[in-house]
């Protein structure tokens, strides 16, 4: 038996005028404070758990360098694991396939600083989104630049165009003095070989990386070339087309902790959240999305920033699926 055609609506990616994100987004944010779920701080780094979790920003930044925003889309906060992104980006470039020897490209299911699959293992950490394979990239960009937080904030700053994101020391301090855990990590893949630095001045490095604060339209911007097949502001090639997928990937797939699943049941685009309330997405080859609200699920990720980014996806019809 024969079906006629449904009527196809028409699709809603081009029904979207790129210039209307702005609308979108206001909508998104009346929408996302209507719900009052606004989860907790993180607390364990004590610097970032007296954030105010009602602050909420999001922002959109096309192709071009056009960014919108609405919120506190320009106040600075902590990036914290956004950056794993970047140093991944920035390993990838200078040395390609290499860096999987030391690291996978699998969800771990576990949450961000476990240390009982590693052992399992022996010392190759799932992936380089949870804190062991980001101490694994960190370590070997240091090996390969031999300043990895100073490579990461100089591309954040010339993807964004903001000469002024920095380190914020204090909360680099708070995280050392609470860092036994991810001490602990390094010192356990230093075991089996998987670190090449001084494990203090490998944590050094990674907790500066950690610290380093941007605005929604910073990262927007600077994850730009992750919509643009790897290609930076400046027309340069940062990574090629079949790199700049596989980071997107990796984001789909690992990119916020151990519930990637759930986020791209809901966003369905790559993403990747950090414990400062951040939350990075690529539409590739349509845009870069930033959302900031300090208040975590149980998971790690942020309340409003994953409502917002799911409600973004739903209203304009923009996902990977
Ligand atoms: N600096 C944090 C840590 O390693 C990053 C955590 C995160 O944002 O996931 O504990």
């Amino acid at each position: 038996m024969h079906h006629s055609p449904r009527h196809i609506r028409p699709d809603t990616v081009t029904a979207v005028a790129t210039g209307r994100l702005g609308a979108v987004l206001e909508r998104i944010e009346k929408e996302t404070a209507a719900l009052g779920e606004w989860g907790s701080p993180a607390d364990y780094i004590p610097l970032l758990a007296g954030a105010d979790p009602r602050r909420f920003g999001m922002a959109v930044a096309e192709p071009d360098g056009t960014v919108y925003g609405v919120g506190d889309w320009r106040t600075p906060f902590s990036a914290q694991s956004i950056t794993k992104v970047f140093a991944l980006a920035l390993v990838l470039s200078l040395e390609g396939e290499r860096i999987w020897q030391g690291v996978g490209r699998e969800p771990s299911g576990n949450p961000f600083n476990s240390l009982v699959q590693l052992e399992y293992e022996n010392g190759i950490p799932r992936n380089p989104f949870i804190n062991a394979g980001a101490l694994v990239v960190t370590d070997r960009l240091q090996t390969l630049t031999g300043d990895a937080a100073g490579r990461i904030r100089e591309l954040l700053r010339a993807e964004s165009g903001n000469p002024v994101i920095d380190f914020t020391p204090a909360v680099a301090a708070s995280e050392a003095a609470h860092g036994a855990r991810n001490a602990a990590l390094a010192h356990f893949m230093a075991s089996y070989s998987n670190i090449a630095n001084p494990v203090p001045d490998l944590l050094a490095a990674y907790f500066r990386q950690c610290s380093i604060e941007a605005s929604c339209a910073d990262l927007a911007l600077a994850a730009g070339f992750l919509a643009r097949r790897g290609v930076r502001t400046d027309g340069s090639v940062l990574l090629t087309p079949s790199q700049a997928k596989q980071v997107n990937a990796i984001m789909l797939t690992c990119g916020t902790y151990d519930a990637a699943g759930d986020f791209a049941y809901r966003v369905g685009l790559p993403g990747k959240s950090g414990v400062g309330g951040g939350i990075i997405a690529v539409v590739p080859g349509v845009c870069t999305l930033c959302v900031w609200s300090p208040g975590l699920d149980r998971r790690g990720n942020s309340v409003a920033g994953v409502a917002a980014l799911d409600r973004f996806t739903t209203l304009t019809g923009l996902s990977v699926f």
